[in-house]
């Protein structure tokens, strides 16, 4: 089962990936953790997209292209893959068409999670993550059970993104809106897209992704 997730930054999609990832056997793909991956480790590639991710604009398509290519290609995607954060544009789109046909792969659905934009701002500026094991957290929607201190690991040590700052969040959704949204009639026209409604409780909207993604 391959599947992508679209839907604005903030939308959930991250945090369902995981969940679909636990319960299904499936690899998230998240071309803005490996972005990030490459900044911390100060590689070429991180330090061409450094300043292009401060800004929330996108990194070039095809540097994007190649790093996901090579990914995708990885043994432990054979089994089936959760593409987060990728595509971002139509010519992403085409370029995933031709790899996955080049390698026999199916593409069976790609789900858009639908969120307000007015709800956007607040999930996304208020969230961070454990640094030691990655779990996530928000200062309203998802408090440690002890406030400092990680319910998956015990890590002590959060950190918080660097393009989650209110300024930078407007010009993310700018781009979702401008380059990223006309993939929804993109995939629609090929007959795979569905809706989940993301405001919905994570719950609900983890119940209803598993009832598209269950064979
Ligand atoms: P994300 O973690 O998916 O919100 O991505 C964080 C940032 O990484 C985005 O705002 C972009 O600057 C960059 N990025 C991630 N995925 C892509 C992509 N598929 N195309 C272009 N830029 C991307």
């Amino acid at each position: 089962m391959n599947l992508i997730l679209l839907g604005p930054p903030g939308a959930g999609k991250g945090t369902q990936a995981k969940r679909l990832e636990g319960s299904f056997g499936l690899v998230q793909i998240s071309t803005g953790d490996m972005l990030r991956a490459e900044v911390k480790a100060g590689s070429p590639i991180g330090l061409e997209a450094r300043a292009i991710m401060e800004r929330g604009d996108l990194v070039p398509d095809a540097i994007i292209t190649a790093m996901l290519a090579n990914r995708v290609g990885q043994a432990d995607a054979a089994n089936g893959f959760i593409l987060d954060g990728f595509p971002r544009t139509v010519p992403q789109a085409e370029a995933l068409d031709r790899m996955l046909a080049e390698k026999g792969i199916r593409l069976d659905h790609v789900i858009e999670l639908k969120v307000d934009d007015a709800a956007l701002v607040g999930r996304i500026s208020g969230r961070y993550t454990c640094v030691q094991c990655g779990a996530g957290y928000h200062d309203t929607f998802k408090t440690p059970k002890t406030i400092g201190v990680c319910d998956n690991c015990g890590g002590a040590e959060f950190s918080r993104r660097a393009d989650d700052k209110a300024e930078t969040v407007a010009a993310r959704l700018a781009a979702y809106h401008r380059q990223t949204s006309p993939l929804l009639p993109f995939y629609g026209a090929q007959g795979k897209l569905s809706a989940v409604d993301g405001m919905a409780a994570m719950d609900i909207v983890f119940a209803a992704l598993s009832s598209i993604v269950k064979p």
